[in-house]
This record gives structure tokens, sequence and C-alpha cells, in this order.
């Protein structure tokens, strides 16, 4: 079983959801939020090897893979988690803490601001998730910070502005 950190209920004053103009609702900040602060967790019912299957399939965007290996599903969770959407420009990232998935501020976050991670997907079928985060080094897809580069290359009509392999926070 998963077990359950409890956030001080300070912290979970930092944030709130809402509409997103990057997709549906999305977590937003409710006060400048100070870099490491811990802001969700990731939380979900633990799948079966079939069931990762049929999830995968059906175009699941919110199965976290645990580092024991087994397999989330974000879209049954209780807390915040399952709201943080993707960008380009993250701020936010997946930490675990006694195996549990937290997601911590990456930096510095004004309040009003939206707060994004890296979903850290693999380049599989990158073109079924297309991104709308509107961040200036937006590569047009949901896909993690490593393949970025390599997804702008390959399918990303800007292609000029090609920054380089970038380093993943956490
Ligand atoms: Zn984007």
């Amino acid at each position: 079983m998963l077990r359950t950190i409890h956030l001080r209920s300070r912290e979970r004053k930092h944030v709130s959801t809402r509409n997103s103009k990057i997709h549906g609702i999305g977590v937003f900040a409710n006060q400048l939020i100070a870099t490491g602060q811990v802001l969700a967790h990731y939380d979900g019912r633990i799948l079966s090897a079939k069931e990762v299957k049929r999830e995968l399939a059906a175009g699941n965007r919110y199965l976290l893979e645990l580092p024991d290996g087994r397999v989330m599903d974000g879209s049954t969770g209780n807390d915040l988690g399952r709201f943080f959407n993707y960008s380009c420009d993250p701020s936010a990232y997946f930490e675990y803490r006694e195996g549990a998935p937290l997601i911590i501020s990456s930096r510095p976050i004004p309040r009003g601001e939206e707060i994004t991670i890296d979903y850290g997907f693999e380049p599989i079928e990158v073109t079924r998730f297309p991104c709308t985060c509107g961040k200036p080094n937006c590569v047009g897809y949901i896909v993690a910070r490593p393949y970025h580069p390599m997804v702008r290359r390959l399918w990303s009509a800007d292609s000029a502005d090609n920054a380089g392999m970038r380093t993943v926070r956490g």
C-alpha cells in the first residue's frame, strides 16, 4: 500500500484549482511560493498490468510509474496532483518521499501563476498529446524535457529555436 504523507494545512493553502488556459482545470499559486515547497500529493489507484495496458490504449495521461515499478492512475486520485497541467517550461516536479510521489516547486512562483510540471512522457506517439501551454519555448507536444530538442527537430514547425539538451529537475 502507498503510504500517505499528510501535508500541513499551511502548505495546502499555497495552491488552489481553477479553469486553466492550458487545459481544463489547473493549479494556481495563491501566494508567492518558494523553491522546494511541497504543493500536493500525486495519488490514485495502483493498477494491475492488464489495467495499465487498457488505460494506455485508452490514452489515459495520468499514469505514473513509481520507483518500485508499480503504476498509479492519477485520474482516480483525491488530492490536487492530477490537476497540474504539463508545460514546456515547468515550475514544479515530481519527487518521491518514502515511495510516495509529491509535487514540489522548482523555482519561485508568483501569486496567480499556473503551476505546471513535466509529465516525463517518452516520445512514443508524441503527436497524440499536443501541448497548448503557450510558453515561449513550447515544443508543441507533451513530452519529457530531455526529448525537447529531438521533438522540435522532427515534429515542430519552428525548428529554428533548438536550444539543446536541458536538465530535468528533481
Ligand atoms: Zn508546450
